[in-house]
């Protein structure tokens, strides 16, 4: 499989996805986020994975409009917080979300968790401003199988993307195989474990066979499932350290070894109870 930091997927409506992008939650509003999104524009990314919830949209805006690079060729990730579902405050949510970045189109708006009773409503919500034509892509985030099969049930349209934990640690088989059965792109967040196993010795030990850090093999392994990844960092180095993730490849018999790491860790939250 060549990848390369232009690789990209083709979503269930064809538009196309980086594979790689970088994440945005907890870089700060004050002048980090901005020099994070600038810092890894220059270093190739062209996914920004944002959300009302971090509250640096206007600064991913910001670092947007100062780069010399088209609109169009960069991919914009928001999401619905949760006090805002319902149809009507949905809609207005994703009107300040635009505002906050300054943007007339989103390309991808995503549920970022699938709140009790409300998540149908918001779904139409989505459906119809994806209609209107203010976001080229719609999706979800944190649902699992169970979430997945209400909202195929009533959706008039299926999920683009479905962003969930995942790395070795939480190698969520089972969800992957049933977004790919349905045509839903995974996209791992939380994909270096927020740093609580890259000293991991199995990690290091693999690292070393490929002369690769522990965080640029738990990239690589999520792109070699075919799952759109988005580590975060606000720092120089470690935003191109993340990226230089396409000049190896694991092997089938290593892919196996980081599949086994499974411990169904979870450094965010956990859905799998969320009503
Ligand atoms: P990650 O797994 O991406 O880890 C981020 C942490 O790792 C930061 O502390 C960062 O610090 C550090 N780090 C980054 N690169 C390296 C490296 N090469 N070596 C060592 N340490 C490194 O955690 P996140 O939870 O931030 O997940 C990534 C993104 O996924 C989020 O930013 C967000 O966009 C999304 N997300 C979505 C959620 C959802 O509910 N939809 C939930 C959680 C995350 P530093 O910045 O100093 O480099």
């Amino acid at each position: 499989m060549t990848l390369t930091i232009d690789s990209a997927v083709t979503l269930n409506n064809g538009i196309t996805m980086p594979l790689l992008g970088l994440g945005m939650y907890q870089a700060r509003s004050d002048g980090e986020a901005q020099q994070a999104v600038q810092w890894a524009l220059e270093a190739g990314y062209r996914l920004i994975d944002t959300a009302q919830y971090y509250r640096n949209e206007k600064a991913v805006g910001e670092a947007i409009r100062r780069s010399a690079i088209p609109r169009e060729e960069i991919f914009v990730t928001t999401k619905l917080w949760n006090t805002d579902h319902g149809y009507d405050r949905a809609r207005s949510a994703f009107e300040a979300s635009c505002q906050r970045l300054g943007l007339d189109v989103i390309d991808l708006y995503l549920i970022h968790w699938p709140v009790e009773r409300l998540r149908g409503e918001s779904w139409r919500a989505l459906e119809k401003l994806y209609a209107e034509g203010k976001c080229r892509a719609i999706g979800v985030s944190n649902y699992t199988v169970r979430h997945l099969e209400e909202l195929l049930h009533t959706a008039g349209v299926v999920p683009a993307v479905n962003q969930v934990e995942f790395s070795p640690y939480l190698y969520q088989k089972e969800l992957l195989a049933y977004c790919q059965a349905h045509g839903i792109q995974l996209e791992a967040y939380s994909p270096l474990t927020k740093g609580q196993r890259l000293r991991d010795p199995n990690l290091v030990a693999i690292a070393q066979t490929y002369q690769k850090t522990p965080a640029q093999i738990l990239i690589r392994w999520a792109l070699q499932h075919k799952v759109v990844v988005i580590p975060k960092s606000t720092n120089r180095g470690r935003i191109r350290e993340n990226a230089d993730v396409f000049d190896f490849e694991i092997s089938p018999e290593d892919m196996a070894r980081l599949d086994a790491f499974d411990e169904t860790l979870r450094t965010s939250w956990d859905p799998t109870n969320a009503l």
